[in-house]
């Protein structure tokens, strides 16, 4: 047994699954998940003193890739001053004031730990604001394990939800209505039906729990007509796409103004922290200013405060969006001439430093399409590119990211490790 096994061994023992996050057991791709020791700009270093290049990024907060110098040193220089007050301070103005003015619907914006809490208090808000229960969310979106968002497309041509988890109550799911991502009639089709009692409609505008999935012309306008219409409180969850795709999100990419944003991973530089924002108006409805309550011991902590400001600074920065863009582009265009040359039935997604390698032929566009991809090839990708050092997500159902502090050397080292593997997969 090497050193990674003998861990897991000992963590199945303790943890459940020997882990703190499901995906990272390697269920849906078998094996034993390294233990990581350290992290340096792109690199990963293992229990077993194996490097890897490292495409997951921490799941997206790591932009800047590990132990960026400038976060270090934040992080170091806010321990020291004491590592939480559960008292105001002024570098949490500073983050509020950063996020208010890049992202443009958040005027006001309360800082959580996660973005399971960021989705879960922006949906309290948004039924308290509207005085109504429904929700709207889209098949195969992700918002975190909030009991209302844990919820299956039932059996049948249903339109209601089943939960997803056990313990999650028939009750509190039967006011979450799924709809399909990138197809505005389902949309329309619940809306119609629940006329006046919907109360939010929550969607990530790039789908980067499904894959990766851009929206199609018109859908996120489409959204943004029909909710403003019905007095629906639109719900842009850029927990990944936030300061990932640009400063401003999803929503300035795209030019859609939704009512409420949440955001996390970026904004808190690797350490736990997540935040919703939006119209002033909405905010307002908040306690301690109005009634609808939502409280942290640690909201706001200065160090994970402190993280995401020192990660943003140097994220704004003139050139590191374009270098971000540029690397992207480059994994982009060499995975796509691979996929030609070999003929390979894949499709290739990728917007900025996002992407995702589908085991299918495309178009993928909805979520049905996305979850026709061969699991089971994209296992044996994943455990390819492993050995030859590429560290991708252990599912095919993710997002990968490329980091600032990714070299161009790194990105072509994963798309000759791309050739190979597929290469031999094919004739396999
Ligand atoms: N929303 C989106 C879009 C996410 O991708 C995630 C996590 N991957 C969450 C919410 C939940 O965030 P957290 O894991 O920090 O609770």
């Amino acid at each position: 047994m090497n050193r990674s096994e003998t861990l897991f061994e000992r963590a199945r023992k303790v943890i459940p699954g020997g882990v703190n996050s499901p995906v990272r057991a390697f269920g849906a791709v078998g094996g034993t998940p390294p233990f990581i020791v350290s992290g340096k700009g792109a690199e990963l270093t293992d229990a077993d003193g194996k490097t890897y290049i490292d495409f997951v990024g921490s799941w997206g907060p790591l932009i800047l890739g590990h132990a960026d110098e400038d976060v270090v040193a934040a992080v170091k220089g806010a321990a020291e001053r004491g590592t939480s007050f559960g008292a105001p301070t002024e570098a949490e103005v500073d983050l509020a004031e950063i996020l208010v003015e890049h992202v443009p619907s958040v005027e006001r914006v309360r800082m959580v730990n996660s973005g399971t809490e960021a989705t879960m208090s922006a949906l309290r808000l948004a039924r308290g604001y509207t005085g109504r229960d429904k929700v709207i969310k889209f098949s195969g979106c992700y918002h975190g394990h909030g009991d209302a968002f844990l919820v299956q497309a039932g059996s049948g041509a249903t339109t209601f939800g089943e939960p997803n988890s056990p313990g999650v109550c028939a009750d509190t799911v039967k006011d979450t209505l799924l709809a399909r991502f990138n197809d505005l009639d389902s949309v329309n089709a619940l809306v119609k039906e629940n006329g006046g009692q919907i109360a939010a409609l929550i969607v990530e505008p790039v789908a980067g729990n499904l894959g990766m999935i851009p929206p199609k012309t018109g859908f996120l306008e489409g959204l943004r007509e029909i909710t403003a219409k019905e007095g629906i409180v639109l719900i842009f969850d850029e927990v990944i796409t936030g300061f990932r795709l640009g400063p401003g999100g999803a929503q300035d990419l795209f030019g859609v103004t939704p009512d409420l944003t949440t955001l996390g991973k970026i904004i808190g530089g690797g350490l736990p922290v997540g935040a919703y924002g939006g119209k002033a108006e909405i905010m307002a409805r908040l306690s301690p200013e109005g009634p609808v309550y939502q409280a942290g011991t640690l909201s706001g902590n200065p160090v994970a405060v402190a993280a995401g400001l020192a990660t943003l600074r140097k994220l704004l920065q003139p050139g590191v969006y374009d270098r971000l863009e540029r690397l992207g582009k480059r994994l982009a265009d060499g995975i796509g001439l691979n996929l030609r040359e070999l003929g390979f039935p894949a499709t290739f997604h990728a917007l900025k430093s996002m992407s995702c390698l589908f085991f299918r032929k495309g178009p993928v566009v909805s979520d049905e399409e996305a979850m026709a991809s061969d699991t089971a090839l994209y296992g044996r990708y994943f455990h390819g590119m492993l050995e030859r050092g590429i560290y991708l997500a252990p599912a095919q159902f993710e997002t990968a990211f490329v980091s600032a502090a990714h070299a161009e050397d790194h990105v072509d080292r994963a798309i000759e490790a791309n050739w190979e593997v597929l290469k031999s997969l094919a004739s396999s």
